[in-house]
């Protein structure tokens, strides 16, 4: 073997690592994503594992046997920088976002791609094989992102809007709906000789971007993505009781239960079950159980044991290394659950939660809690279509939560789209009577 050829092969194999350390950071990074999506911060220890990862792979691009070359270290950083930043941009719109982060994540499927000219240019005029090797792999995923994007987005049914969720939709538009479906990128939105229906998602689709259309725009929940809260919450119920967990409808899902006679909330945008756990249902039983039996039917189950949550929601069981990508989707349909334990405090015996629901009170553990005996033992209510547990007294429950439920709150992140919804509550209030 002469010189050359073996200079060749380490230039293949330093290629191969640099393109397997890229790969390792974006799965890192875009797993981290879960977090914001959840409504939870990133964890610090998964946090430091992708910075150093990325630490790792950019110094890795940028040393050689001749030193530091200056040149690729700013290119891999400031691509990998900038491209990351576009990845993330999604998963942090789900909350209010500054302009920047809510115009990126309205392009999040194809806007790597951007990407692609400046990585053309530094791949073609710097002599680094680790770095090209690094450009390459990133604008390949990339490629992969969109394709799969695109391809998934275009095959749900179309679903006619009912009255009620066109008017709002109009109202939100304020008349003009294709400039609102460019504007906003609504793909799922198809109007055609005056007809308006929706694209709608399916188990085995990409979802609707889901937050952006209710929280954001303040659309009603669209059809599709209501058909499938409704499986995805009797199938995650029918798993609760199966396994003996002792569970019941909580928050909003209850108060559109209650109030709206087995309903969604117009706006809901997640389904909300709690779990108590006791001596025979430890967290580590019940998500074993629930993990088990989502990856036998196709759904995904992400846990986050320090807030107490679970978070379930519809995933073809493909095992494969880029499933974290899924935290790139501008929506999810999910059912979350809560953990409840059973404590006493200030005397009393109840059942304590450690996130904040409502304006359920603080206990002398520093967690949130309900009497014991509003909740048992639990009973069943009426719920899209068919019966779901709830608490013994739902009403006294809801009230712990939102004080007077029966008054209309908007819960949308966007203070004008709330707005708007009152003011066309209001005049279709008015116009009943
Ligand atoms: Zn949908």
């Amino acid at each position: 073997m002469t010189g050359s050829d073996v200079s060749i092969y380490v230039g293949i194999f330093t290629a191969a690592v640099a393109s397997a350390l890229y790969v390792a950071t974006y799965r890192s990074f875009v797993y981290l994503l879960r977090y914001p999506r959840n409504w939870t911060s990133p964890s610090l220890p998964e946090s430091l594992a992708t910075g150093a990862l990325a630490v790792f792979l950019v110094a890795f691009v940028s040393l050689s046997a001749d030193g530091l070359d200056i040149l690729s270290l700013v290119v891999s950083l400031v691509f990998i920088t900038a491209l990351f930043i576009i990845i993330a941009a999604p998963a942090y719109a789900f909350q209010p976002a500054s302009r920047p982060v809510e115009f990126l994540a309205k392009h999040g499927d194809y806007a790597g791609l951007w990407l692609l000219g400046p990585a053309l240019i530094a791949g073609l005029t710097i002599p680094n094989i680790k770095l090209q090797a690094v450009l390459v792999t990133a604008m390949a995923v990339e490629a992969m992102w969109f394709a799969r994007q695109r391809l998934f987005g275009q095959v749900g049914r179309l679903y006619p809007l009912n009255n009620r969720d066109l008017s709002v939709l109009k109202t939100q538009a304020k008349g003009d709906l294709e400039a609102f479906r460019r504007r906003h990128h609504i793909r799922e939105l198809v109007l055609a000789n005056g007809a308006v229906s929706w694209r709608g998602c399916e188990k085995s689709t990409a979802p609707c971007a889901f937050n952006l259309y209710v929280n954001r725009l303040g659309l009603n929940t669209a059809p599709c993505c209501r058909e499938q809260m409704k499986d995805l919450s009797h199938y995650v119920a029918g798993c609760l009781s199966k396994m003996g967990a002792v569970h019941w409808l909580e928050g909003g899902s209850l108060l559109g239960a209650i109030r709206e006679n087995g309903a969604l909330l117009d706006w809901e945008d997640d389904v909300d079950i709690s779990v108590l756990l006791t001596a025979d249902m430890t967290w580590d039983r019940l998500t074993a159980r629930l993990v088990e039996d989502g990856a036998r039917d196709g759904y995904y189950v992400d846990i986050f044991k320090k807030n107490g949550f679970i978070s379930i929601s519809a995933d073809p069981p493909r095992r494969w290394l880029f499933r974290p990508e899924r935290n790139r989707m501008r929506g999810e349909i999910r059912t979350d659950i809560a953990i409840y334990r059973q404590v006493v405090s200030y005397g009393k015996t109840v059942l304590e939660r450690c996130s904040k629901k409502g304006a359920m009170p603080t206990t002398e553990g520093g967690g949130f809690g309900v009497p014991k005996d509003i909740v048992l033992p639990t009973t069943t209510t009426p719920f899209l279509g068919g019966e779901i547990a709830c608490p013994s007294q739902p009403g006294a429950y809801l009230e712990i939560l939102y004080g007077n439920f029966q008054k209309i709150e908007y819960t949308y992140l966007d203070p004008a789209a709330a707005e708007t919804r009152a003011e066309i509550d209001a005049c279709s209030d008015l116009t009943s009577v």
